[in-house]
């Protein structure tokens, strides 16, 4: 699912010039697959968006107890910690100038979180500064099918 997404990004992440690592261990979730679409096309949307020209952008998964997890880092612009919360709002945008594209209308993320949390998920803002931000998912790991 995830290398679908970076697929159909590969054109936008190469016209702004960024460059994708990521580190990925097999991690099988319960989860829907729309929903899980619109959760990564939205938060890689914004690391794409708001970072800074020949930034980076670092993804990583890997398992944690009974949970998948996955972390997104970029070198962007960053979100002030005191808006940890309310970048998560419908229609909240922290500055109406600092997107490179315009139409941006402040739905992605609480569409991120919403969606996360529809499937037992969490979403949250780890960190983030004047030198980049980074995200957390953090789904259910699929029950074993050998039960
Ligand atoms: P939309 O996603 O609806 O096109 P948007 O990107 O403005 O619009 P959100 O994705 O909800 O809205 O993000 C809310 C705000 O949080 C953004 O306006 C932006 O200022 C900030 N933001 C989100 N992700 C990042 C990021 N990776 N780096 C810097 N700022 C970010
Ligand atoms: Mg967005």
């Amino acid at each position: 699912l995830v290398e679908e997404v970076l697929h159909s990004l590969k054109g936008k992440i190469e016209k702004y010039d960024l460059t994708l690592s990521k580190e990925v261990e097999e991690v099988e979730i319960l989860g829907d697959r729309e929903a899980l679409l619109i959760v990564l096309m939205n938060l890689l949307d914004n690391a794409i968006k708001y970072n800074k020209p020949q930034g980076k952008i670092f993804l990583r998964i890997y398992p944690e107890e009974h949970l998948g997890i996955l972390q997104l880092e970029d070198t962007g612009i960053g979100i002030p910690m005191d808006l940890s919360q309310r970048i998560f709002d419908p229609f909240y945008t922290v500055d109406k100038n600092r997107s490179r594209e315009t139409g941006g209308v402040g739905l992605g993320l609480s569409l991120a979180k919403k969606y996360t949390e529809l499937q037992g998920g969490t979403l949250t803002l780890l960190t983030s500064s004047e030198e980049g931000t980074a995200f957390k998912l953090s789904f259910p790991l699929a029950p074993e099918s050998d039960g």
